[in-house]
């Protein structure tokens, strides 16, 4: 048994706005050491941190557009996210629940707030994370997994001290509930004020939280406010999570992807040559048709 080290704790980012309804801080890829290597499997993850969004008539969000190469997994804190993509394919992503999209050869879709919640307004808090893909399963069939809270498998942690939703890889005895390509633990640890959680992966795998709500103290010592969010080092399998207040941590830990990335906006390939082809594809209307 030994512990991580923590590499940095760092702050939100300034927000910048993702169609006019995902008002995100961008921490993976960024200015820290978070590049899309650093983080792989994860190379990409946009907090839209707790914000009111007044009654609106029409729902806020993101029109038409593509990806292909990886997955999107959107998990909704607060209010409720809908979706259309271009197989016909749709549906809302509830408060609490999980929507993991492999995107693979390539998917046209629009994310908005759901009709009920834009009319209402109301608090929205949410993250999406993107998930790479290995070369060889890049090109695959497009699939949605879509998870209600009361579907996420969960471990209760002893004399009630909060739950571990795990929404994919496991947590001690309690496995994921959506399948991955590649070894990756994707946690909701709900800790309660005063309680601490154990956590424990190889060594090798990146490692990272974000804390959604409350403050932690990390291995005994390193705060971290809520918004906030801590990386570790590639050493050391072992960490705790106290809670100073009630807390929701998103833990996130995976085994590196070693394959070179080839990255342009919603396309993320190995190579120069595979981004021209996605591209050229879009163009050629080969992701099917949405209407906005
Ligand atoms: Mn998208």
């Amino acid at each position: 048994m030994s512990t991580k080290t923590i590499e940095l704790v760092a702050a939100p980012k300034a927000p910048h706005f993702v169609g006019d309804g995902f008002r995100v801080h961008n921490f993976i890829p960024s200015g820290f050491r978070l590049d899309m290597e650093r983080m792989s499997p994860f190379i990409l993850l946009d907090y839209n941190s707790k914000f009111h969004f007044p009654p609106s008539e029409k729902p806020k969000g993101v029109g038409v557009h593509p990806h292909r190469g990886f997955e999107t997994v959107t998990i909704a804190y607060k209010g409720k996210v809908q979706h259309h993509d271009s197989s016909g394919g749709g549906g809302i992503i509830e408060e609490g629940g999980v929507q993991w999209m492999t995107a693979a050869s390539g998917v046209l879709h629009k994310e908005y707030h759901e009709e009920e919640f834009s009319k209402k307004g109301g608090d929205f808090q949410m993250v999406q994370l993107w998930v790479n893909l290995p070369a060889k399963d890049k090109m695959s069939k497009p699939k949605y997994q879509g998870f209600s809270n009361e579907n996420i498998n969960k471990y209760e942690l002893e004399d009630d001290r909060g739950t571990i939703e795990v929404i994919a890889g496991h947590y001690k005895d309690v496995h994921g509930s959506a399948a991955t390509f590649t070894p990756l633990n994707l946690l909701n640890a709900k800790i309660k004020a005063g309680a601490k959680a154990d956590f424990s992966f190889p060594e090798h795998y990146n490692t990272a939280l974000l804390v959604i709500e409350g403050q932690v103290n990390v291995n005994g010592s390193e705060k971290v406010p809520t918004d906030h969010f801590l990386l570790f080092e590639n050493n050391g399998e072992d960490f705790v999570i106290e809670a100073s207040e009630d807390a929701v941590v998103l833990v996130l830990s995976g085994e590196p992807i070693n394959e070179p990335i080839a990255a342009q906006g919603p396309f993320v390939m190995n190579t120069k040559e595979e981004l021209r082809q996605a591209m050229k594809d879009y163009g050629m209307g080969k992701f099917g048709y949405l209407e906005e």
